[in-house]
């Protein structure tokens, strides 16, 4: 069966949720949540912007100002711009899938022009870049997911999505779609995270992406 690949961007393609996080959490001391970088990971990565906002209101109890979304996202596009890298094995691993791919992330459009952009991979997926903000709800909820399949003309059952966090795993069960865990990202570790993004929901876990091709071919 050939099988549409729905991948995450942050974490799975670009290497970006280390400077990002760094940065939020910087934001979030900044106006009163004390969190450091690990907490900010294990809490926020893989969440839209909006509903990390929501969680630190009814985590931390602190009401972040109404320019929050727009300031984070231009601070966050400055740092990206000089820190982020790709994946390594990125172009050799879609190169090697046997269908076709698309990209669906919690952060918006801009962003994934700038991050597959700067690192030279958005020739790739061009045309295919879907985003939490053009649907209902984001992840964890499975709305992103079926709509990228949607637009790409796959039914679910046809779909394998690609994610580096838990609540992107959930959403892709959710979706009633195959998930597999990648922990090859700066702020994974291999043993460590394991476990959690099977316990999320992962299929399997892999941390090379030039493995994906044959885990795909496999399924
Ligand atoms: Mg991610």
């Amino acid at each position: 069966m050939t099988m549409l690949v729905i991948f995450d961007c942050d974490g799975v393609l670009v290497d970006s949720e280390r400077p990002a996080n760094r940065l939020l959490a910087r934001y979030l001391n900044s106006h009163g949540v004390d969190i450091g970088i690990d907490e900010t990971e294990a809490t926020f990565v893989g969440l839209s912007l909006t509903t990390c906002a929501e969680i630190a209101l009814k985590k931390y109890g602190v009401r972040l100002p109404d320019d929050f979304v727009p300031e984070i996202r231009r601070l966050t596009a400055e740092v990206l711009a000089r820190e982020v890298t790709a994946i390594d094995g990125v172009r050799q691993a879609v190169g090697g899938l046997p269908g076709p791919t698309c990209v669906a992330s919690s952060g918006e459009v801009a962003k994934m022009q700038l991050t597959l952009g700067t690192t030279g991979i958005l020739d790739l997926f061009e045309g295919r870049l879907y985003s939490a903000t053009m649907v209902k709800r984001g992840k964890p909820a499975p709305d992103l997911f079926l709509f990228a399949a949607e637009q790409c003309g796959a039914s679910p059952e046809t779909c394998v999505v690609v994610e580096d966090s838990p609540f992107g795993l959930q959403a892709a069960r959710a979706a009633g779609m195959q998930a597999l865990g990648f922990t090859g990202g700066s702020h994974r570790n291999h043993d460590r995270d394991r476990q959690m993004l099977l316990d999320a929901g992962a299929d399997q876990i892999f941390q090379d992406m030039i493995d994906l091709p044959s885990i795909v071919k496999a399924m």
